[in-house]
């Protein structure tokens, strides 16, 4: 099923309990925090329906059209599909949405590639995850994840000690007929907009963190969980003219707090098994098809900033000065670079699982590395070609209601390269991605969302060949060997 915008929005009305600090929010779709970007999300949804379409952002099987982030891959070429597909989804935010709907159900189909990993001694629960994934492509379901314990109370000790509850999210009790959770988890980005929450652990946990060892789906709208957003940072923007990305992108976040939240047993996945709680992302492809997604969108936000960098240079003049032109190749070089890392993550695709193709996984992980390292230098070399400009515009766009003033803004603030209006619009943007609170956000997000670097760094040295690499020293090593004593000359006889 292909649902509507309308009919994602219809089903956000479903009782769910979001706060903005003591403000409980009623709907989610109305109100000023949050229309604008569920507005967006809605959008996505109807753009994969339209006829010329439904072959970028959909697939056929069995007679069933599913969004393409549903697709298990089997050759290069599904991995193409999904590819452009993730890159028009990205394109409609410029890379501004990271959770959106083909980023976690990309975890989801990736570990349907490979079931059987979530069989154990103890729990046969690959039928629950196929037949979850069998739920979230038929419903066109949108979902976010939760894989976090809350920062800085991840040693339960401290707790046990002082006789307090564990605020991290864990199993409280287990019936007949399924589970039951309390605690919390961070960050459910996105979350106040989706159906659905993937609770679990994308960080080791000690082996006798038993209890928090569950990962499991829930909906949004479960008896006992509430979310707790963050500040709404597009409640602070005025009008989009003004601040045109807070206006429409602010995915939000949220922690997931669970009060007694009862999960039948066919949304389990794993539970009780603190290794293999983490390991289902990596022992399948779920990480990967995820972060593929990642450096997709990262890609859409890389081709706003470059464009970004050369209007703002035209429109200083600067854009003259042979050393500007320099900059702006080298910002076009990493746009080409991350692109030819995407590619290559497909021409270089994994025959893995059996019967499936994957993307490349050290390429995928070095393109995370590589997004998340560059980010904040490539954000600033924006910064620097804006100059103070940001601050010359006035406060608002209303000056243009007032014929006295706008009269006096046209007047003085129009360049020879642009009119003042014209100048405005695009410095006004470029505060929104380099200084505002919604860039700020972003700022965080991209140096966190796939874990903090050291956590990355390591998937790309779990995954390198070392035996490889040590094999290219030790040949190079056994070509030589201690030489042989130069020869006694006939003198020194
Ligand atoms: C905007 C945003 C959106 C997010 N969205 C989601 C989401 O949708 N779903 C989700 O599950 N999570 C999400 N996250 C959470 C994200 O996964 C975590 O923020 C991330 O894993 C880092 O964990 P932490 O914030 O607890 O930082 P910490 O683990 O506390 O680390 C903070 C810093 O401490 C240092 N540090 C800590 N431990 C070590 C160590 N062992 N070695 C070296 N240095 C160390 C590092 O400098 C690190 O950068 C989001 C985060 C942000 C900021």
């Amino acid at each position: 099923m292909l649902k509507t915008g309308n009919d994602h929005l219809e089903g956000l009305r479903d009782g769910r309990i979001v706060y903005i600090g003591s403000e409980k929010v009623t709907d989610v779709t109305t109100h000023p925090a949050f229309a604008h970007a569920a507005q967006t999300i809605a959008d996505m949804f109807d753009a994969k329906r339209e006829k010329k379409n439904l072959d970028l952002f959909s697939y056929e099987e069995d007679g069933e059209r599913y969004s393409m982030w549903y697709l298990r891959a089997k050759t290069k070429d599904d991995l193409r599909r999904r590819m452009r597909c993730h890159k028009a989804i990205a394109d409609m935010t410029y890379g501004m949405m990271g959770r959106s709907p083909d980023h976690v159900s990309g975890f989801v189909t990736g570990m349907a590639t490979a079931p059987e990993v979530f069989d154990t001694d103890t729990h046969k629960f690959s039928a629950n995850l196929l037949n979850y994934y069998d739920h979230c492509r038929k419903n066109d379901t949108y979902s976010t994840y939760a894989v976090l314990p809350p920062q800085a109370a991840r040693n339960p000790d401290f707790y046990t000690r002082q006789n307090l509850p564990v605020p991290t999210l864990q199993v409280v009790a287990e019936k007949d007929n399924g589970i039951v959770i309390s605690g919390m988890k961070m960050l459910a980005t996105s979350g106040v907009f989706c159906d659905e929450i993937w609770i679990g652990n994308l960080l080791p946990l000690a082996p006798n963190q038993v209890k928090e060892a569950v990962t499991c789906a829930v909906p949004v709208n479960a008896e006992g969980l509430t979310l707790w957003s963050r500040q709404a940072i597009a409640r602070n923007a005025a009008n989009e003219f003004d601040s045109p990305l807070t206006w429409r992108y602010d995915e939000t976040d949220s922690m997931v707090i669970c009060d007694k939240v009862f999960v039948p047993w066919e949304r389990v996945f794993v539970l009780g098994d603190a290794t293999l709680a983490r390991e289902i992302y990596i022992r399948t492809p779920g990480h990967c098809y995820g972060n593929h997604q990642s450096n997709v969108r990262f890609w859409s936000k890389m081709q706003l900033i470059t464009g970004l960098c050369s209007r703002v240079a035209e429109a200083t003049g600067a854009i003259e000065v042979p050393v500007v032109k320099e900059t702006l190749g080298r910002m076009a070089a990493l746009e080409a670079t991350l692109s030819g890392m995407i590619h290559g993550q497909i021409e270089a695709a994994e025959e893995w699982p059996k019967g499936h193709m994957t993307f490349n996984r050290r390429m995928m992980y070095a393109a995370l590395n590589w997004c998340t390292e560059s980010h904040s230098a490539i954000i600033d070399q924006l910064r620097e070609l804006a100059g103070g400009g940001v601050f010359q515009m006035p406060a608002s766009v209303d000056v243009m209601h007032d014929p006295e003033l706008r009269k006096l803004f046209e007047t003085y603030w129009q360049t020879p390269q642009l009119p003042a209006l014209d100048r405005m619009k695009l410095f006004k943007l470029v505060w929104d991605m380099v200084g505002s609170e919604f860039a700020g956000r972003q700022q965080q997000y991209e140096k966190f969302y796939a874990g903090a670097s050291f956590i990355i760094r390591n998937h790309s040295y779990r995954e390198a060949p070392w035996e490889m690499f040590h094999g290219v020293v030790d040949g190079l090593l056994g070509g030589y060997d201690v030489p042989e004593p130069p020869a006694k000359s006939a003198s020194a006889d």
